[in-house]
């Protein structure tokens, strides 16, 4: 029987949202799932660490990938780059693993155009006023980024009707509880069995 391909669960969402928190918790949930490490050309910040949190590399590399067709997408956020490396993506799935990427509206997009057998999933937070809470509380940012970042949410919610699932992240253990319920249907979707059930069903 052929083998089942894994899921590309590509999880986006306005900044602030909890996107970040619901995915490693998820990871520690699922330890089969691969989380596809990113490459940027931003800095490490405190703590960060090579190959786990991103791969850091100059802007030179970074376009030469690019130019070689090395990225299966890529978006420019705040006067960095960043990107997924196309080559450690395609080979989980082709082995039958499942790999998650937590990626902007804009690389999301590329990837439906590219990959539509994705899953295609939305956080958003309970309300703008948690939002603005959450943004406020991080305690990272200056009150007109923070204004601003709220702004660029508020457009962003607009790009809910491109996903396939959205999730409503009021609280984070619940959040995740949706997740993997999307995945288990996903994984019973009669679309997703490359093989023909009259034949090889015993
Ligand atoms: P940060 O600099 O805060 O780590 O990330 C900034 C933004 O870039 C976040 O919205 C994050 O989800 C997004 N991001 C991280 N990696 C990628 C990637 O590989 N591709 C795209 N398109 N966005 C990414």
């Amino acid at each position: 029987m052929e083998k089942n391909h894994g899921l590309l669960i590509v999880l986006s969402g306005p900044s602030g949202a909890g996107k970040g928190t619901i995915c490693q918790e998820l990871l520690r949930q699922m330890p089969d799932l691969r989380y596809s490490v990113s490459m940027t050309t931003r800095s490490p910040r405190p703590g960060e660490v090579e190959g786990i949190h991103y791969y850091f590399r100059p802007r030179q590399e970074f376009e030469a990938m690019l130019a070689r067709n090395e990225l299966l997408e890529w978006a420019e956020f705040c006067d960095n780059y960043y990107g997924t490396p196309l080559f450690a993506v395609e080979q989980a799935i082709l082995d039958g693993r499942d790999v998650i990427l937590e990626i902007d509206i804009q690389g999301a997009m590329q990837i439906k155009k590219r990959f539509p057998q994705g899953v295609f999933t939305f956080i958003i937070p309970p309300s703008l006023d948690v939002l603005s809470e959450r943004i406020h509380k991080r305690g990272t940012e200056t009150e007109e980024v923070i204004q601003k970042r709220l702004a660029t949410a508020i457009q962003e919610l607009e790009y809910v009707d491109e996903y396939d699932y959205v999730v409503i992240n009021d609280e984070v253990l619940a959040a995740v509880e949706k997740l993997k319920s999307i995945l288990v249907a996903e994984k019973c979707r009669v679309k997703r069995k490359p093989f023909v059930f009259k034949g090889e069903y015993k």
